[in-house]
């Protein structure tokens, strides 16, 4: 079994210390012989947790696998990902999310959890098979039609009420269908501009003021996918304010980018939900400060080049984040003074874990902890390039950007999967091999 001695990193609370890892978690001292890693400079975080990542596997292997996605979040830093049920069977049987898991466990670079479909197919017709993929091996406690909307209130009731039973919840793609007909950017000046139709900020508010209301009447617990507006703080805050149990996220890329990207007509800038305006990016920004949004999930989204090398109508929406989502959120939110890296743990591990009623992050480096860390340098800048994705897909906005931060060594349950900011081999890290 892996035993690993970390010496001189600093814990977010800025504290310096010696960390000591054997048979998967936090020990006082490792043993004789421990393999050694040295952190002097080095920011260590809890290991990082995405809520809303896509693997693509099943049915979508061209764009991505549960292995090369986990290889992408291990080199992002994470040590686990929640797997939109998009996939091809849908993740809405127990069978389909318990290969999906065990997929994840087999590789080792990160635990994933699979996230069950609301509807069967994602058709939004009738509920999946809810309870059965609850009591599955995958346990899965997070439901979504991610990428298509729970449009219909009476589903979407009964979705919730269920959910509620065994403490799960459902996470909204908040999209109202009839407003976003044919949408392609923010809706506004520049869509009218450039002559591309826009998508009102109107169709997100509205279903999310709609879902509130439902959870509150329900008692039920309730997320919203990546909020984009201005407007949808506002809902959320007041919701929040009457006590009702919702979380919402952010991604990096509405934490950073504007609609102006648009501009380029550069479909890589093209995204569900799209871009927003400067202030809708400020109050994103200030809602994740003041946790009226609760966390930063990356929405990674693998597409083939050629869907998004297309002209912006026909190119396909969604943007590969795992890698670059540390940095992002470095210059977005702590290099702006927003938020510290004692926030950023907490918005990267420890509340997404809690939503998603993952394991082994509510106490992150205690002794007995689970063995999950990420290695940062915080000072580097990197220009952000192909080098950089290890995911079979390389539609980033953020290729040929600066970013500050690079992600050095990411340990998962006691096992490194990243050292020296290189992935370690995929036969070692399936043995659980120490460095
Ligand atoms: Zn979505």
């Amino acid at each position: 079994m892996t035993a690993l001695t970390i010496t001189g990193a600093t814990l977010p609370d800025g504290t310096r210390r010696d960390l000591h890892v054997d048979a998967g978690v936090f020990v006082e001292s490792a043993p004789a012989g421990a393999a050694r890693i040295d952190a002097d400079g080095l920011q260590a975080l809890p290991g990082l947790v995405d809520l809303h990542t896509h693997l693509r596997e099943p049915g979508f292997e061209a764009s991505e696998t549960v292995l090369t996605g986990t290889q992408a979040a291990a080199a992002g830093g994470f040590t686990a990902v929640f797997a939109m049920a998009n996939t091809f069977p849908v993740q809405d049987t127990a069978g389909v999310v318990e290969q999906v898991a065990s997929l994840g466990a087999q590789h080792g670079y990160a635990t994933v959890r699979p996230i069950g479909a609301v509807t069967v197919g994602l058709a939004g017709e009738r509920l999946a098979e809810i309870g059965a993929m609850a009591r599955s091996r995958a346990a899965v406690r997070v439901f979504s039609d991610d990428g298509k909307c729970v449009s219909d209130p009476l589903l979407m009731r009964r979705a919730l009420e269920y959910v509620a039973t065994f403490g799960g919840v459902v996470a909204q793609h908040a999209q109202e269908p009839r407003l976003t007909e044919g949408a392609q950017m923010n809706e506004g000046e520049l869509s009218s501009e450039l002559g591309l139709a826009g998508w009102p900020g109107v169709a997100e508010e509205a279903i999310i003021a709609r879902d509130v209301l439902l959870a509150e009447q329900l008692r039920a617990r309730l997320h919203i996918c990546h909020v984009s507006t201005a407007g949808s703080v506002e809902v959320l805050r007041w919701a929040k304010g009457r006590g009702i149990d919702v979380t919402a996220e952010v991604t990096p890329h509405h934490l950073l980018l504007t609609e102006q990207r648009a501009a380029s007509y550069d479909a890589r800038y093209k995204v569900n939900p799209p871009l927003r305006t400067q202030e809708d990016v400020d109050a994103v920004r200030a809602a994740l400060a003041d946790g009226t949004i609760d966390i930063v999930a990356t929405d990674h989204a693998p597409h083939p080049i050629e869907t998004k090398e297309a002209a912006w109508a026909e190119a396909s929406f969604g943007m590969v984040g795992l890698e670059s989502a540390l940095s992002v959120v470095q210059s977005a939110m702590v290099e702006t003074g927003l938020l510290d890296w004692a926030d950023v743990a907490r918005v990267l591990s420890a509340a997404p874990a809690a939503i998603g009623r993952l394991d082994g992050y509510d106490a992150p480096f205690a002794i007995g902890s689970p063995a999950h860390l990420t290695l940062v340098d915080t000072a580097a800048r990197r220009t952000f390039g192909t080098g950089d994705l290890h995911g079979r897909s390389i539609n980033s906005p953020y290729l040929g950007a600066e970013l500050p931060g690079r992600v050095v060594a990411t340990v998962h349950g006691g096992v490194p999967t990243a050292l020296d900011g290189e992935l370690r081999p995929a036969e070692e890290v399936a043995n659980g091999q120490a460095a």
